[in-house]
Order: C-alpha cells, then structure tokens, then sequence
C-alpha cells in the first residue's frame, strides 16, 4: 500500500470527475464507410471488446465518439504510453488533511458506470495493463483491484474497445495473440476519395472543390509509402491544410506546412511529396 500512496491532492490528474462529464453529448459527425456502425453495435449488445485498427488520423477516436453518443453511454479515453501503470488505470491511495483514501482510477469508474472505456494506442501501455485486460474480457467480466482486493463487476453496459496501429509495431511491441484473441478487430484504413472529400469539406470548412484536390492528394501520397514514407497523409492532415485554406493561406504554402514538412524531415522525400502537392495545386 505505501508505495501507491501519492501525496498532493490538487494535481489535477488525481481530481475525480463524475461520469456524466464523460456523456457525448452532441451528436459528433461521423461518416460511415462501410458496416462499421452495425458491427460495432451488435458487438456492443453481445458483451464483445472491440479492438479498433488502423493507421493514424484515419477516424478511429471519432468512430468511438459517435457509438459511444448513439449508445448513450459514457465514454473514458486513455491514451495510453510508456509509464501508464496498472494503477494509473485501476486507482490509488492519495494522503489529504483527513488521512489516506482510495481515488477509483478511470478503468475502475469506467466498469463501474458502464462506460465505453477505449484505450488508444493500447501497445505503448506497459505489460501490467494486460493483465487489466484479460479478466474484463472474457466471461468473468471482472476487474481486480489488486490494492484494496476488491473484485469488481462490470456494469452490464460496460465495453472495452482498444486501438491499435499494424505500421507502428516492432517485435517488441506487438499485441500478443493471448491478448487480440479477445476482441473482434474492425480494419479501418484512410476513406475512398469521394467520402474523404465529403470529410475533409465537412471538417474544414474549405469549398468542394478544394476538398476533392485535398482527397487526391492525400491519395496520391499514400502511394509513396514505397518510396520510404513511413506513414501516408492522414485524414486529419488533410483537414489542416483545408482550415488553413479555409483562412486564406495559399493553397501550395498550407499543404507545405500542414503535410510535407509534418510527414518528413528528409529533403529528398520532401521534394517529392512536394512535387505531388505542385501536380494538384
Ligand atoms: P484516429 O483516432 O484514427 O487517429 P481520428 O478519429 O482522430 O483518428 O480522426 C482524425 C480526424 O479525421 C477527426 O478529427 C475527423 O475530423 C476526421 N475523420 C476521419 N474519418 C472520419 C469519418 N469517417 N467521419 C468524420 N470525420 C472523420
């Protein structure tokens, strides 16, 4: 216990929210590619942990966001990275004037509550979080809270639903088979040209036309992976550049600042996606 005993209350990351803070409570826009909203749902009803894949910026938070508002469930994001412990999801002992209390960590009132509880980027959290995951995946439904030796149960409108992006992984940092064979894996991948123009428009506010000319290129990057592109550009990036258009920066300098120079550091590729920005705009 007294190693998870943390001093100082006031750190906002130990301030306890209430769930409804955590409600959707607008409509988010979301626009569907293809069943992804079916199967998430039937998921959903059935008690089985979604796990989201995907490249980045492609619309997996949104999608999150959107089932989560049309469930009317509450939604508990963890983006997860190196030093996310068990605890920092479970919970902890904190020391204030009246002495030592429990603080419920966001899994705990996530299970609680019912939430829809999404782990982003659920491989860069460190191994003890798996061990989080299995029994709140299977059956059991169930998450031991090892500090206090509570078992607690799911609230029955609780899911779990991870991210996870194929590019990013190494060896090391793969999802192993015991873990990714509780879920069912929904593939999500950058949008067809016409849907990504309809995004793009939507999102940043910049005409039809532009939107399109943004979809194109975005395309026509994701074709250099080849030539050592790590990662294409994403949706999101796409609609950085229309916002800046949409404020009247020309359109070669917002594609420049908002796709080249964020997608590489090396000259020689650079020169490359810059001659794809120059055969569009
Ligand atoms: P990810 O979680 O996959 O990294 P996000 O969900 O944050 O990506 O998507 C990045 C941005 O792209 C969103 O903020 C949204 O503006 C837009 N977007 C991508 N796909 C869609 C979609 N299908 N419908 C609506 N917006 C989308």
């Amino acid at each position: 216990v007294e190693a998870n005993v943390e001093l100082l209350e006031d750190e906002p990351q130990y301030k306890e929210f209430a769930i409804e803070e955590f409600l959707v409570r607008s409509e988010p826009y979301y626009r569907p590619v293809s069943d992804e909203l079916e199967l998430f749902q039937a998921a959903y009803e059935q008690h089985i942990p979604v796990l989201l894949k995907g490249p980045t910026g492609c619309g997996k938070t949104r999608f999150v966001e959107y089932m989560a508002w049309k469930l009317g469930r509450p939604l508990v994001t963890i983006a997860c990275h190196e030093d996310l412990t068990a605890s920092d999801l479970v919970g902890r002992y904190l020391l204030d004037a009246q002495g030592t209390r429990w603080i419920d960590g966001p899994m705990t009132r996530a299970v609680k509550a019912g939430a829809i509880l999404y782990l982003d980027e659920v491989v860069e959290a460190r191994k003890d979080t798996t061990v989080l995951i299995h029994p709140l995946t299977d059956h059991r439904r169930i998450l031991p809270v090892e500090n206090t030796g509570n078992i607690i149960e799911a609230d029955d409108r609780f899911l779990l639903c991870i991210s996870y992006n194929p590019h990013y992984q190494s060896a090391l940092k793969d999802l192993k088979h015991s873990t990714r064979q509780r879920f069912i894996s929904i593939e999500f991948d950058y949008p067809p040209i016409d849907v990504e123009t309809e995004i793009v428009a939507k999102e940043s506010g910049c005409n039809e036309e532009q939107a399109y000319a943004l979809a194109r290129l975005g395309d026509k990057i994701r074709n250099l992976r080849e030539h050592g592109l790590a990662e294409g550009a994403s949706t999101r990036l796409l609609i950085y550049a229309g916002r800046l258009m949409t404020h009247g920066i020309a359109p070669r300098r917002a594609c420049q600042v908002a796709i080249v120079w964020t997608l590489s550091d090396e000259p020689e590729l650079q020169r490359s996606i810059e001659e794809v920005v120059h055969s569009i705009f």
